[in-house]
């Protein structure tokens, strides 16, 4: 029986860390293999790595890191779970380098921000390009055709594959 501190009475699934799933939360179906399979670009436990929907034409490349179980932000979340996830980060900021040739990349992430949508947590590995111009906050995003994220995903799949 959970006590107060584990706020509503819902189950945890087996291997959910401080999170349960919510109905209609597109992470969490992605996290749970029951979407976009064919997106996840790397997987390590509870964390996975996705191109992005959204995408800006001098960053290409764009990825998000995502936890399995879902919690909203930095602060809420265990600290074995945030181990995990910048430990995938920090890999995926090497591999956006070799997989699209980026000089580095800027990471980013939301603890409801204003104007947040998704509020699944999500670490976002952003490509950076010489002349990209890139600022924060970017209105300039656009959507980026499933063809282009699945090449983006096979590119990642190749670089994050060699080492566990
Ligand atoms: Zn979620």
């Amino acid at each position: 029986m959970p006590g107060p501190e584990h706020g509503p009475a819902r189950s945890a699934a087996p291997g959910e860390e401080g999170g349960v799933a919510v109905d209609g939360c597109v992470f969490c179906a992605i996290g749970r293999g029951e979407a976009d399979a064919d997106l996840v670009a790397y997987r390590s436990g509870d964390v996975c790595v996705v191109p992005a929907l959204l995408q800006r034409e001098n960053n290409p490349g764009r990825t998000l890191v995502l936890p399995v179980p879902h919690v909203t932000g930095l602060d809420g979340t265990p600290p074995g779970l945030l181990r995990e996830v910048f430990g995938v980060a920090a890999r995926v900021v090497s591999a956006v380098r070799e997989a699209y040739g980026a000089v580095g990349s800027t990471v980013v992430q939301n603890n409801t921000a204003p104007g947040q949508v998704l509020h699944h947590l999500h670490v976002s590995v952003v490509p950076r390009f010489e002349g990209d111009a890139f600022r924060i906050p970017e209105p300039g995003l656009s959507e980026a055709p499933r063809e282009v994220r699945l090449a983006r995903a096979s590119a990642l799949r190749r670089v994050l594959a060699r080492e566990a």
